[in-house]
């Protein structure tokens, strides 16, 4: 390898180097120990424990449940705030449930209620749960039965 080759692969290394570390987002742990992709804030750890809350409760749900799709998902499924985009748009599921980004605040900076968020997240799980992509009467149905089996007051965590 002759130098100029040297210094082109050097060059596109730090290249890459510097986008992996511009967009690696940031993570904070939760009290577990498990951390978080949340938005750079004075109360990130708010946000890192409460992620953890609703992974916990999926893993629970699931646990309860036992439902082979959402089995063989939940426990690689990457909890991250929703913080960016469309502030009516409160959970996101991309490809169903490798990564569940949830918002935790409103548009003026207060807290999103606990049981509205976990809503968002029994919304996304059906999502997870159906086959087929949308809101179809097949997605609501999963959606009316995890709100009915599991209601925020009757879980363990
Ligand atoms: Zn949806």
């Amino acid at each position: 390898m002759d130098t100029g080759t040297i210094c082109i692969v050097v060059s596109v290394l730090t290249l890459i180097l510097i986008v992996k570390y511009l967009t690696r987002g940031n993570y904070v742990k939760a009290d577990s120990g498990v951390s978080y992709n949340v938005r750079k804030q004075p109360d990130e750890k708010y946000a890192a424990n409460t992620l953890d809350k609703l992974r916990n409760l999926s893993i629970e749900i699931s646990d309860k449940m036992g439902n082979i799709r959402l089995e063989r998902k939940i426990d690689t499924v990457k909890f991250e705030e929703l913080y960016t985009g469309d502030d009516n748009i409160i959970g996101v599921s991309v490809n169903k449930g490798d990564v569940l980004k949830l918002r935790l605040y409103n548009k003026n900076g207060t807290k999103i209620p606990f049981g509205e968020i976990y809503l968002t997240l029994l919304h996304e799980l059906a999502h997870i749960i159906a086959v087929k992509y949308g809101h179809h009467q097949s997605w609501e149905n999963r959606f009316e039965y995890l709100k009915s089996t599991f209601p925020l007051g009757s879980m363990a965590i």
